[in-house]
């Protein structure tokens, strides 16, 4: 078949049902196709005669603007070709999106014309519905957003909602060109944490989540993220998924988890606590035989502390007994109130002997501190204890606190102020208690 290129070029305008233009930057004079006005509801006809004006008229005037600023770098060589997005006046008075592309026309040799020519074509509902995808992004409580994979270790976000900018400070514009603003953002203690999310669902190719802290202008704050992986018509794996701010919920989860274990009085670990590091404790013992020991100390005559100075006075009393010992022990030891005038202190890593020294430290130094009554008189406050290394013949944590305070019964039947260990009950016998 041997058709002439005006008619090829014809039905390829027709078939991509574009509406074109050509305008002569001279004198004004322009072309519109039939095209061009049937995508506006008119017929060509009825918009005779036609100009720039023409033009003018319809475009929307913000958009003409830009259009007339970015044709003017166009003609000025700066950029190869010209091309705006510009909402147009229908007939009907609405507005429709027209993707308007053009270039100036030039001979064959280079030398420019008066001529520009180009293509309106209608995109309102490509237009609408990215604003659709805006709108319903802005009202939902987080980040929208997707991204893919560009390699084993790159990931490209193809869409951020523009929330980005209220949650973390970041353009969400800014984030698609350059993901590392957001990755680099993630604190570093959890940006593994991140990556095993990201590639932990490319495998399961099933939801994935994570919690994250990123920093937030200059503060650390909690992230949760929740994706899902798509294969894309295009046969590439797109995630698409959800940011929410969770640093209200983490710092109320980060409170109620500190409240739990921990003894309001004193600020040590509390009974519930204590427990449960004994279990850990006796299970690493029982399977690697890591050794650790237990210091169980109960103050003295407490109640008739109570009973001379005042139940407030008594408080001040755990307090300082508490600071005390928190200070004389090591970070990894565990020191906790089991409850009344109760102390236990587990160290890991600890044999028998070394525990028995502590204990008679933290003895020793309870019974030299001093300690004042509501008149400011000083009285001697004294405690008394029982050591305990874990042994095979200890069966659970029950029978080894049953152990501990049979020593705390002895140490307080044989006079108090004064630890005992399972090898020599007798230690430290002979020392008189402060208020005896
Ligand atoms: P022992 O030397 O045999 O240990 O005698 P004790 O008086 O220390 O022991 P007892 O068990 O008879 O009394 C403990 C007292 O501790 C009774 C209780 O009122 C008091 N107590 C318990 N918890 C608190 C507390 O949180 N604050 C104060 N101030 N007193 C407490
Ligand atoms: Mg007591
Ligand atoms: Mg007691």
């Amino acid at each position: 078949m041997n058709l002439s290129s005006e008619l090829r070029l014809q039905a390829i305008i027709d078939g991509t049902r574009a509406g074109t233009w050509e305008w002569n930057v001279k004198t004004g004079e322009v072309i519109f196709n039939e095209r061009w006005a049937t995508m506006l509801g008119y017929t060509l006809e009825e918009i005779q005669p036609l100009s720039i004006e023409t033009w003018n008229r319809a475009c929307h005037p913000d958009d003409l603007k830009r259009s007339y600023t970015l044709i003017r770098q166009h003609l000025d060589n700066e950029i190869p070709f010209y091309e705006c997005l510009c909402r147009v006046r229908r007939k009907d008075g609405g507005w429709c999106w027209i993707q308007d592309r053009g270039m100036l026309v030039r001979e064959p040799d280079g030398t420019p014309t008066d001529w520009m020519m180009g293509t309106h074509i209608d995109v309102s509902i490509e237009q609408e519905s990215r604003q659709h995808l805006d709108h319903l992004a802005a009202s939902v409580p987080g980040i929208l957003f997707s991204f893919e994979m560009v390699s084993p270790v790159a990931l490209r976000f193809t869409y951020v909602s523009e929330r980005s900018y209220s949650y973390f400070g970041l353009d969400c514009k800014a984030i698609e060109k350059d993901p590392c603003l957001f990755f680099d953002a993630i604190h570093p203690l959890d940006s593994a944490a991140v990556q095993a999310a990201v590639r932990g669902c490319y495998t399961s190719l099933s939801e994935g989540a994570c919690q994250f802290r990123m920093f937030v202008n200059g503060t650390e704050r909690w992230f949760r993220a929740v994706a899902c992986p798509i294969q894309d018509p295009l046969g590439k794996l797109v995630w698409h998924g959800m940011l929410t701010d969770i640093d209200d919920q983490k710092q109320l989860e980060n409170t109620l988890a500190y409240l739990s274990i921990t003894d309001e009085l004193t600020g040590l670990f509390n009974r519930r606590y204590l427990t449960q590091s004994l279990n850990d404790a006796m299970a690493l013992y029982q399977r690697y035989q890591t050794p650790f020991s237990l210091i169980s100390l109960d103050i003295d005559h407490f109640k008739q502390i109570n009973d001379s100075h005042g139940h407030l006075v008594g408080d001040r009393v755990l307090t300082k007994i508490s600071e005390l010992m928190k200070h004389r022990l090591r970070a990894t030891d565990i020191v906790g109130r089991m409850g009344g005038e109760e102390f236990l202190v587990l160290l890991p890593n600890t044999l028998g002997e070394e525990a028995g020294q502590v204990a008679e430290n933290l003895r020793l130094a309870i019974n030299q501190s001093e300690y004042l009554a509501e008149d400011n008189s000083p009285f001697a406050v004294s405690v008394s204890g029982g050591v305990l290394e874990m042994t095979e013949a200890i069966t659970s944590v029950e029978d080894l606190l049953r152990r501990s305070d049979r020593l705390l019964y002895e140490a307080k039947e044989g006079g108090r102020n004064r630890v005992l260990d399972e090898q020599t009950t007798s230690a430290n016998q002979g020392l008189p208690t402060s208020l005896e």
